[in-house]
């Protein structure tokens, strides 16, 4: 099993019951376990800053999936969930990505590892420091 850390936000809509119903469709997959939750956070949007505020929240998640199955799982749940997406860094039902998988450093089109934003986003970093500090600071010395 691998140990991946999932970032989670949403920003209309019930953003916190948005973000506990990800986290139920995440643990109901055979071969994923949700093992730790961060607190929930609310914080001003990024990028497009004319919407909503955010909720956010980091999981820690035990799986048997790779990187990029897991990513697959992660966007059939937003799709699921209802998301439209109309433009980027807009208004959103839910968001859910990858932050890290392991200490595995990777970049495809279709996936990069460590996510290419964490490290400048205090909404991913703050929670993801909640549950796995070490994964934090790793992140924020592969940008040193
Ligand atoms: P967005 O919904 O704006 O966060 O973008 C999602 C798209 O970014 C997905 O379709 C992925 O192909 C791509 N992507 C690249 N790296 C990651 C990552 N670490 N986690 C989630 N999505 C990623």
């Amino acid at each position: 099993m691998a140990k991946a850390w999932l970032s989670l936000g949403a920003n209309i809509g019930d953003p916190p019951a948005q973000l506990a119903d990800a986290i139920a469709r995440l643990g109901a997959h055979p071969h994923i376990a949700v093992t730790r939750q961060s607190s929930v956070i609310r914080t001003a949007p990024w990028g497009k800053t004319d919407q909503p505020d955010f909720a956010n929240m980091a999981a820690e998640v035990e799986t048997a999936l790779s990187p990029v199955d897991l990513l697959h799982v992660c966007l059939d749940i937003e799709r699921d969930m209802g998301r439209v997406r109309h433009e980027v860094w807009g208004p959103r039902l839910i968001d859910i990505d990858i932050i890290a998988y392991e200490r595995i450093e990777m970049q495809t089109g279709r996936l990069t590892l460590p996510h290419p934003h964490a490290h400048e986003r205090d909404f991913v970093l703050s929670p993801l420091g909640e549950i796995s500090p070490a994964t934090a600071d790793w992140i924020r010395a592969l940008h040193d």
